[in-house]
């Protein structure tokens, strides 16, 4: 999920400039496929791509876990499925728009679920709500960096929202890893393991197609969340993101990007060029609100999200800031002042 647009998008090319609506699927390669299907947000779609896969299907994502996006599945199983099986599910990553559906769809079709090891288990752990990865220890983070109470109690009040798309999820899985190769239709498709979005985000890449199934990863007009989690407060995850994203400047100026939001898109050299640009400038205006007095990450958080936002909005807002924050404290420009139940920063 993502929340503000990048300006400057220009220098991208869009192949295809209208999607296809939720009943049909449109070719964007040879035996590449896609299907744009709803998601109850204001991020109002997911991409899903199809790969032909001998007399059966790859899948890559498979939407949200909801009864309207089971009824969608259940209608394309009967008509562009053409009869032929699915095959594999390949999961880029474990957030609800990407994996939601992968249980239901797997267990009627006995398609494999491919995916990191790392989405995998943080996908079990955010549907339990274990390790950490629960509500009230978010709560906690978030009352640390200043969250006014009403604010807290909104988020508390909606409960586990990973289970409202999320409903199941598989007990088993094939792994993978970085540098894997997996080979559909002839096509070899090289994973690209990506951090900063999600634990160990899965992108494909076919030299042969010059295809990039970008996941969350690369996105033509909004920005990747990149956000700190309580499981690991002091996390860099911009970081992270800014270096992996990094992974994708060797691939060739032509490359055929088909992300999980948005149009397809040409220009990947550009839109990298943009991304670092655009984070650039938002720490540049954090660090310049930051003072010698301490402040906390909700007090900051105005500074990169001025205007006002609605709970879910608000969520991912101060997982961002914190961890434009905690990026400020890797680079050594801010100092972070940990006070057991309060943290807040002062310039260094
Ligand atoms: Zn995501």
């Amino acid at each position: 999920m993502q929340i503000h647009a990048t300006a400057a998008a220009s220098a991208l090319v869009y192949p295809i400039s209208q999607p296809p609506s939720a009943d049909r699927i449109v070719s964007v390669a040879p035996g590449v496929y896609w299907l744009r299907l709803p998601l109850p947000f204001a991020l109002d779609h997911i991409n899903i791509w199809l790969l032909r896969d001998g007399a059966a299907w790859t899948l890559v994502d498979c939407g949200y876990g909801d009864a309207a996006t089971t009824t969608l599945w259940q209608e394309h199983a009967a008509g562009w499925l053409r009869g032929l099986p699915l095959r594999r599910i390949v999961v880029t990553h474990c957030h609800p728009d990407h994996v939601g559906q992968a249980s239901g769809l797997s267990a009627n079709s006995d398609a494999a679920i491919w995916m990191s090891q790392g989405e995998y288990l943080s996908a079990h752990a955010m549907h339990d709500q274990t390790a950490g990865f629960g509500v009230a220890p978010l709560l906690d983070l978030f009352a640390a960096h200043g969250m006014a109470e009403e604010e807290l109690d909104g988020l508390r009040a909606r409960g586990n929202r990973y289970r409202h798309g999320v409903p199941e999820l598989p007990r088993a899985y094939h792994r993978l890893a970085e540098g894997d190769r997996v080979a559909i239709d002839g096509h070899s498709w090289r994973v690209i393991v990506g951090l900063g979005h999600s634990p160990e985000h899965v992108a494909l890449h076919s030299e042969e197609l010059g295809i990039l199934i970008s996941g969350d990863m690369l996105l033509p007009k909004i920005t990747t969340n990149v956000s700190v989690w309580p499981t690991e407060p002091e996390a860099d995850p911009l970081g992270r993101f800014l270096h992996s994203i990094q992974r994708f400047a060797d691939l060739p100026a032509n490359t055929l990007v088909l992300p999980s939001h948005g149009l397809p898109f040409r220009g990947i050299h550009s839109r990298l060029q943009q991304l670092e640009a655009h984070h650039e400038a938002r720490l540049a205006e954090l660090l310049g609100a930051i003072r010698q007095t301490p402040q906390d990450a909700a007090s900051l958080r105005r500074t990169l999200f001025p205007r006002e936002l609605d709970l879910q909005q608000l969520f991912f807002a101060m997982g961002e800031t914190i961890a434009h924050l905690n990026h400020l404290v890797a680079l050594q420009r801010i100092q972070r002042h940990d006070r057991g139940d309060r943290v807040r920063f002062t310039r260094v």
